[in-house]
């Protein structure tokens, strides 16, 4: 097990934003995950998973405890079957399961997670959500234990997962896609459309506010006027207006304080409260 001090956590998350971790390490399979999470509980330290970092906040001090960085990567097709690990790219399952003609992770192959953050934060798009075709995690708990859970069980809404400040790790999953000669020529037309209308080019972490019951958190914050707004290095994205851009040099301090802004000037103008769906990383956490 090899444990690293003060990696730059900007270069962990898709927003390049993050000062230094106190210790840092991998785990390439389901059992260096387990020992490093009872590493971390016997050492009374706080711990994070990380994957691709694609909906992370990390603090600008950083984190005080150990990031492990899921890179458990296997993937195995049976038939309409796959088995992957939680590290593996949620974007390239989605396109190797269309181009296999399989469907039901289409949606995937424009977000960049890795599986395990998908399931986390049961990632979606187009009208498919992670939980659709899972259907069995393998997660390691807050106290090292290994468990095999079948999705049925599990309750999973809109962005919302079961995982959710719990602690411990999802590892690997299994889904099940049925066969369909649509698949490929249906994923091509999203990702197509993704890059059209989403500042793909640009450092981000996705969405930032969940998309309310009966509206689109974009088209609140565009109707509030509040497209290409900017605080320090942070701005609203001209492209898609639920996306802040980091232009450079942007503090987490500039991404919350912009993110404010946007939920008081929208709950004035509109009288909805935008919630968030980016998950912000604190310096501190509890062990
Ligand atoms: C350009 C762009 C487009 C996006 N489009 C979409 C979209 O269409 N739909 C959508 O839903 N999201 C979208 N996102 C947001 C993001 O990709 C998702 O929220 C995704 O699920 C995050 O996965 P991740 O692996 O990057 O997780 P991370 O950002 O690494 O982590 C996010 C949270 O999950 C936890 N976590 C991660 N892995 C594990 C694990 N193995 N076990 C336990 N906890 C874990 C972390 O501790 C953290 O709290 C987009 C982001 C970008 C940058």
């Amino acid at each position: 097990m090899h444990i690293a001090s003060g990696k730059l956590l900007k270069d962990f998350s898709t927003f390049g934003i993050g000062g230094p971790a106190k210790a840092f390490a991998e785990a390439k399979t389901i059992e260096e995950m387990q020992a490093l999470i009872l590493f971390a509980k016997k050492e009374k330290m706080a711990y994070l998973v990380i994957g691709k970092g694609s909906n992370a906040l990390f603090d600008d001090c950083g984190f005080e405890g150990l990031v492990i960085l899921n890179k458990i990567l296997f993937c195995s097709f049976e038939q309409t079957i796959v088995s992957v690990g939680a590290g593996y790219s949620f974007a390239l399952l989605g396109v190797q399961s269309a181009r296999q003609g399989l469907s039901g992770l289409e949606f995937a192959s424009g977000i960049p997670a890795a599986v395990g953050g998908a399931i986390y934060m049961n990632a979606g798009a187009n009208g498919g959500q992670t939980s659709d075709a899972l259907t069995e995690v393998v997660y390691i708990t807050h106290e090292g234990e290994k468990q095999i859970l079948q999705a049925k069980d599990l309750c999973f809404s809109y962005r919302s997962s079961p995982f959710q400040g719990k602690g411990g790790a999802i590892v690997a999953a299994t889904f099940t896609l049925k066969p369909s000669p649509e698949a490929r020529k249906k994923q091509i037309e999203i990702v197509q459309y993704r890059t059209k209308t989403q500042p793909y080019g640009e450092m981000s972490c996705g969405c930032v506010f969940r998309n309310p019951q009966t509206h689109s958190a974009g088209h609140l914050i565009e109707q509030a006027g509040l497209k290409d707004f900017q605080i320090g290095g942070a701005r609203v994205s001209s492209l898609h207006a639920n996306f802040i851009v980091n232009t450079g040099e942007a503090k987490a301090s500039d991404v919350l304080e912009l993110a404010s802004h946007i939920q008081t000037v929208v709950a004035e103008k509109t009288g909805v409260t935008l919630e968030m769906e980016l998950c912000v990383i604190p310096h501190i956490l509890p062990s």
